[in-house]
């Protein structure tokens, strides 16, 4: 085995490939002398100046697609095509207008969905940088969470279940340490980790001494110096780049797209059919026809549509970021719009997570801890009458157990006092403290050799400790009854040990429990002298029980809003949590569940079947004492129910039900980057109110969608149906297909695109969940597009066949038949803007800034098409009087108000 020797001009100097290909081999030491740091990790001054001489550990990003590359992609597209073959063939024809108006448009889409795709796609990278990982490191003597790329070589990185681990690291310590390294090596079998160097032509998925940044820890826990960063890390050189994939795809608007492409296949038979029947049926020039059957095509074709709906999307997903939901894959913003059931964590996302311990329970009495918050002030009191700590018998060994078995570390800054790690553990450091105990020194009495940490699925947490007497001690802290099972023997009020009294704890536990507390049992074993590891096996029995603790953690007052909301939209709120039944019933009360007296416990729920279970998880809301494969059981048996499951996790365990559910919510704070992998959004401030927030965006989103749908077919319906009628009966075309376009290109898009910016309707969160299995377009908008199809086909030909009558030529006949089709277009945006609501409302007809804004620029638009005489030529319009031009706008006003009146006849009926 290699060995590096130490020499005396060690430095923290980039290091030369001879050493860091090595480091496998190295010993602790070695490494700790070669980059001129300790195993207490480095100050933050000289991981600044490391920071310099390194660079950031983040690997370089793939650069996006090129901008002529994506401009290139907007051109392919059928609609395109079909324009193009149109363009080809007037140019044939020598119809140069068209021609070159024809390609105008292609290239003006082309522009639109390129700029509104750059915007989307930046968004979405946005938000994908907002999940940046986090490391936990010693600085400066003690564990602080950073930027996973301010990490230096040198650094102290603590590893936990669930990270991803931030770099290359030399492990220094190890407790049962499981990496899953299948992102370097390919292998998905966990590998065990050890401190002990290795050979140093071990193959990179032996090399146990070691743990490579992009893997993942699935089990245990552990310490590394950093020794590697960024690209020089064995991830970075093998894959250099980091893929960005921004898809902006759902299946919804996969759906619309396929949608878009059969409705042009359609339209193109239709197109053909019609042409046949023009040209040999009514012996109509094949010129003239073709230029009908061109119209048409254009007429028919929602050319804008999936550009919108993307918008729409994108900018949901901007909004609910806004709101602390950030969406890692895109097709969630449409499933949350139609999530039935949330099952949520209690801790930290329906209560505060701001702990305090406010009783303790030794030898049979009920001792009050004053004090809120995590200041160390506040005494000790004893059925209202204060004690001192000395005078309490156990509190002092209660306290010490609290304080030691324990990773929290509290500190004060700017005057307050904050805590870095589980807030629980940092209660009870508050605890400790106002007990007299600080941990600093109390480690210095009883030195920490070892430690089972704190897993969801065994639920309690075990240390190894020594006294300056040779005595060696487990400290154990976790779920009572857990501890109470262990204990043989309780202490005494005189300091001794009795046979432990189970029914006298479990009935302090029911009571502190039923106000609502976290209770946490505290309990010690004294272990053979000269023990120095700790065994999972050492701390199932034979512990002695010392007393109880009780917590309160409050209901955050959104959230107890935000269960009132969710009840309302018919979406039902399922508590599972990994605390007492008891704790958990209460705080199911304070929220306002819809059931808060059914409790279903974890072990209960493994004794039944999955038809049992089945039948009893939807009625009940409280789930007590779960493990983490509990969840996904009753993930499963919710969508037997065909409901649509939201379900939040926060540990590495989660995975599995995160995945399973239908929107998979993961912690920014507390969760795992295991958690946030399987998940389709991360709440950023871990607040149950933001997942409300979120399935409010949803149903916009959705709304919007359907907005913009109903909104642009009818339009397109109108103009083709009045084409298709003028070519079946032989009469002259109200609108040229040059002015279709002209129409659909400038007026509908901008109109349209302004429905993704529409805010949630009032009664939004006051309908029930959407069926998901129910197409978009379905019933009632099916009407409603067909009629409202009919409605524009009405006032094309009306205005076109009016004017006439009145003497107008066909070119000024058709001017008008175009403006009136913009002037019903502007108006039944305000009526689509409420789907089934009165549109006559001030607010609606205020309508919102993007809305005034695209109606500005599409009655510019509208006056230049009539009198700019450039334009004229373009497409044959010309200017008319004020009088036709109020015509123009009464067609639009009286589409508007027969709607209104359908919207009232339908809202009657429905009653
Ligand atoms: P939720 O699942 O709602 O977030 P939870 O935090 O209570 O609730 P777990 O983290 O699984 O769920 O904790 C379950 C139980 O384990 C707690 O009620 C507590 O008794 C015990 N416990 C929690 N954290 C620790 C810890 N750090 N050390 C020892 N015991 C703990």
């Amino acid at each position: 085995m290699t060995k590096f020797t130490a020499t005396s001009e060690s430095s923290a100097e980039p290091q030369p490939e001879s050493v860091t290909g090595k480091w496998h081999t190295f010993t602790c030491d070695d490494v700790c002398v070669h980059l001129d740091c300790g195993r207490d990790g480095l100050s933050s001054s000289e991981a600044r100046d490391r920071l310099v001489r390194y660079g950031p550990n983040s690997l370089p990003t793939a650069r996006p697609r090129s901008a002529a590359f994506r401009f290139a992609m907007q051109f392919h597209n059928l609609l395109i095509y079909v324009l193009m073959v149109a363009a080809g063939v007037t140019g044939l024809m020598g119809h140069w207008i068209d021609t070159s108006v024809i390609l105008a448009v292609c290239i003006l889409n082309a522009v639109i969905g390129f700029v509104q795709e750059g915007k989307a796609e930046e968004t979405l990278r946005a938000i994908s940088r907002m999940l940046s990982p986090q490391a936990a490191v010693l600085r400066d003597g003690h564990r602080q969470t950073i930027p996973a790329q301010d990490l230096v070589p040198g650094d102290v990185v603590m590893l936990e279940p669930g990270d991803r681990i931030p770099a290359d690291l030399r492990l220094l310590s190890v407790k049962s340490l499981r990496v899953l390294e299948s992102a370097l090596t390919g292998e998905s079998v966990a590998v065990s980790k050890s401190t002990e160097p290795v050979a140093e032509n071990t193959a990179l998925g032996d090399r146990a001494s070691m743990a490579f940044g992009g893997t993942m820890i699935a089990g245990g826990q552990g310490r590394g110096i950093v020794v590697r960063t960024g690209r020089d890390t064995e991830i970075g050189r093998i894959n250099a780049l980091l893929h960005e994939v921004v898809d902006l795809t759902t299946p919804l608007l996969r759906q619309m797209s396929q949608f878009a492409r059969v409705l042009t296949a359609a339209i193109l038979l239709l197109a053909a059919g019609v042409f046949s029947i023009g040209v040999l049926g009514q012996g109509l020039g094949i010129q003239e026809t073709f230029i009908a059957v061109v119209s048409l095509a254009v007429a028919a074709i929602p050319e804008g549509l999936p550009a919108i709906l993307t918008v729409a999307m994108a900018i949901g997903v901007q909004r609910m970021a806004g709101r602390n939901a950030i969406i890692r894959r895109l097709p969630a913003v449409e499933t949350l719009g139609a999530v039935s059931v949330i099952c949520s964590d209690k801790t930290g996302t329906l209560t505060r997570n701001e702990m305090t311990a406010q009783s303790v329970w030794l030898a049979g009495r009920h001792v009050r801890v004053d004090g809120t918050g995590y200041a160390p002030h506040g005494g000790f009191s004893i059925e209202g009458r204060d004690h001192r700590v000395d005078d309490i018998p156990g509190l002092t060994e209660l306290a010490r157990i609290a304080a030691l078995c324990n990773d929290a570390h509290l500190h004060q800054k700017d005057g307050a006092w904050q805590i870095e790690g589980d807030p629980m553990e940092g209660a009870l450091q508050v605890l400790a403290l106002k007990a007299g105990l600080d941990r600093g020194h109390e480690l210095g009495l009883y030195p920490r050799t070892d430690v089972v940490p704190f897993d969801s699925r065994h639920k309690f947490m075990a240390t190894l400790h020594h006294d300056h007497q040779s005595h060696d001690m487990v400290f154990i802290k976790g779920a009572p009854e857990k501890i109470i099972a262990m204990s043989r023997q309780e202490r005494a009020a005189d300091g001794g040990e009795v046979g432990i009294d189970v029914e006298k704890w479990l009935s302090a536990i029911d009571r502190l429990a039923g106000d609502g507390q976290r209770v946490l049992g505290i309990g010690v074993k004294a272990m053979p002298g000269g023990t120095t590891e700790l065994e999972f096996d050492d701390v199932t029995g034979g512990m002695v029980m010392i007393g109880l603790i009780g917590m309160i953690d409050p209901p955050r007052s959104e959230a107890i809003a935000a269960v009132a909301d969710c009840r309302a939209a018919g979406i039902r709120v399922k508590m599972i949590t990994g605390d007492h039944s008891g704790t958990a019933r209460a705080i199911g009360a304070q929220l306002g569940l819809e059931n808060s007296d059914t409790v279903l416990t974890g072990p209960v729920l493994d004794t039944m079947s999955d038809d049992e279970l089945r039948d009893r998880v939807t009625t009940a809301d409280i789930f007590a004492r779960t493990s983490p494969e509990n969840k996904l059981r009753l993930v499963t048996a919710l969508q037997a129910h065909g409901h649509v499951v939201a379900m939040t996790g926060d540990g590495v365990n989660d995975s599995p039900a995160l995945k399973r559910s239908d929107v998979g919510i993961a912690m920014g704070i507390s969760g795992t980057e295991a958690a946030k992998e399987a998940a389709e959004m991360v709440l950023g401030d871990d607040n149950f109110a933001s997942i409300a927030n979120a399935v409010r965006e949803g149903r916009t989103v959705h709304d919007n969608l359907k907005k913009a749908i109903v909104f642009l077919l009818p339009v397109n319906g109108g103009e083709s149906l009045g084409v298709l009628f003028a070519i079946l009966l032989g009469m002259t075309l109200p609108i040229t297909p040059l002015q279709i376009l002209w129409v659909n290109m400038v007026s509908s898009i901008g109109l349209a695109l302004t429905l993704a910016f529409e805010r949630a309707e009032d009664d939004i969160m006051s309908r029930p969940p959407r069926d998901p299995r129910r197409p978009i377009v379905s019933g009632f908008l099916m009407w409603r597009i067909i009629f409202v199809s009919c409605l524009f086909m009405a006032g094309i030909f009306g205005t076109f066949e009016m004017a006439q009558h009145l003497g107008a030529d066909v070119a000024t006949a058709r001017t008008l038949a175009v403006n009136a089709l913009v002037a019903m277009e502007v108006f039944y945006l305000f009526s689509v803007r409420y789907l089934s609501r009165t549109s006559l409302t001030l607010t609606g007809a205020m309508g919102t800034k993007p809305v005034l804004l695209a109606i500005s620029s599409v009655l510019v638009l509208q006056l230049s098409f009539t009198y700019l005489p450039p334009v004229q030529i373009l497409f044959d319009s010309r200017p008319i009087s004020v009088v036709q031009g109020l015509g123009v706008i009464s067609t639009g006003v009286v589409l508007f108000l027969v709607l209104e009146i359908e919207k009232m006849l339908r809202r009657l009926w429905e009653k």
